[in-house]
């Protein structure tokens, strides 16, 4: 039976939100995208659906966000999530307003929280203001964010100007008194009229006391900080198997490791590895040359796949991506590397390979995509933020998908020693 249900607001905040509910020791399913209505409910206490909803219009947002919410009410869920950055990443359109608002419509809710609060990474919330470290939201980089620049920290007013409803705070005086003064601060709101309600925290422990105070809220709304209180709810009620949340099937067959990541630590994961096991390079103007490049690179992999992990990289120094882009364009570049990370992947694994390490956000989309992975149950953490996964319905395969700047040097030997 799944009890939580999360809807996130983009793919790397769901999987740190997988992380955080794993770590609390609930076995978590992660769904890309909205899940088929053909998904078999998995055998898991919490679903998070990871939509790529940040930016998009924000019709749109709520359109994806209800369809997954009618998924998991389906799956028989007894409390939802949704989450969004710990920085409130939106503008005066939406989408955390306009989708929060869609999901208490459809749930027949009238009144839900807002939480980023985030203490390891410095985002606290006072007096309904968002701080970053030290600095307010509105002077922190956020500011001149491309796409959801942050210029008032008062995450009251920045909600009132995405609804319609009444929006209040649950200040520091109430919250730092515990779960029974939160309880009595939300039934305060709600009795005065506010269906949303901005809460603030500065701690751990304050977010889980707020948790504990949510316990009889159908949505809850936050970042990933927020999920760390609920799980001692659905304990309490004895709605959790004991057991290790993190455990995978055991994976079978050749491993390999891919990687289209041209940030500074895969760059040095790649060179740590190139010392060690085999390794082949692809570039962009090889691929643009035709499919011979990606029939050679498959070639390549099986005559040495027996033998050991290989790996098969496009990861370049900035020097070089930029050539190659000058000469092909940015999105073909790109596009180029991506494609044939995704034949290479499909054809790999059809040889057999059953653990698969891939580097690079984009990159592990297109190979998760290319190989009709439509979910992820999410085991242990190899690095902090990076667990192993397992592939959801057909046959099992391990995947560590890591995204820019995460891991140590030798992130991809220690990825395939630990693997399920
Ligand atoms: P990260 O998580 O490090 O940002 P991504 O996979 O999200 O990695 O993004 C890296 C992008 O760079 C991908 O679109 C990939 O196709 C592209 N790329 C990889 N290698 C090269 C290269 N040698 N030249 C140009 N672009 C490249």
């Amino acid at each position: 039976m799944v009890i939580l249900g999360a809807i996130a607001d983009d793919l790397t905040g769901a999987t740190d939100l997988c992380n955080t509910l794993v770590r609390e020791g609930m076995r978590t399913v992660q769904a890309i995208g909205v899940p088929d209505a053909r998904l078999e409910v998995p055998d898991a206490d919490a679903v998070v659906v990871a939509l790529k909803s940040r930016t998009i219009p924000a019709a749109e947002a709520v359109e994806q966000s209800l369809a997954a919410l009618e998924w998991l009410e389906r799956a028989g869920c007894r409390q939802y999530l949704f989450k969004y950055c710990s920085t409130f990443d939106s503008t005066d359109a939406g989408n955390i307003g306009p989708v929060a608002e869609a999901l208490l419509d459809a749930l027949g809710e009238r009144f839900t929280i807002y939480c980023p609060v985030f203490p390891e990474t410095g985002r606290t919330v006072f007096q309904g203001h968002l701080f970053v470290g030290d600095v307010l939201l509105s002077d922190s980089p956020m500011r001149d964010h491309p796409l959801t620049p942050m210029r008032d920290a008062s995450l009251v007013r920045v909600l009132e100007r995405q609804t319609r409803h009444r929006v209040g705070l649950v200040p520091f005086a109430a919250v730092d008194q515990g779960p029974a003064a939160i309880t009595r601060a939300f039934a305060e709101a709600r009795a005065a009229g506010v269906r949303h309600a901005i809460v603030d925290a500065l701690s751990d422990r304050h977010l889980r006391d707020i948790g504990d105070a949510s316990a009889d809220l159908k949505l809850v709304t936050g970042g990933s900080g927020i999920a760390r209180g609920l799980p001692a709810n659905y304990r309490k009620a004895a709605l959790l198997t004991s057991g290790a949340a993190d455990r995978l099937p055991p994976s079978r067959g050749h491993a390999a490791v891919l990687s289209g990541s041209c940030s500074a630590a895969t760059l040095r994961q790649v060179a740590h590895f190139l010392e060690r096991r085999p390794a082949l390079k692809v570039d962009p103007a090889e691929l643009a040359g035709g499919a011979a490049a990606v029939e050679r690179a498959i070639a390549w992999a099986r005559q040495r796949l027996g033998d050991g992990p290989v790996l098969i990289y496009a990861s370049a120094p900035p020097d070089e991506v930029q050539r190659a882009q000058s000469k092909l364009g940015r999105e073909r570049a790109a596009a180029l590397v991506e494609d044939a990370m995704a034949a290479i992947a499909r054809a790999l694994v059809g040889d057999g390979v059953g653990r698969l390490v891939v580097a690079g956000g984009e990159t592990a989309g297109a190979v998760v995509g290319a190989l009709g992975v439509r979910a992820l149950r999410i085991g242990a953490q190899i690095d902090p933020g990076v667990p192993w996964t397992s592939s959801v319905g057909g046959p099992a395969l391990a995947l560590a998908l890591k995204s820019g700047n995460f891991g140590g040097d030798d992130f991809f030997e220690k990825a395939l020693e630990c693997a399920p």
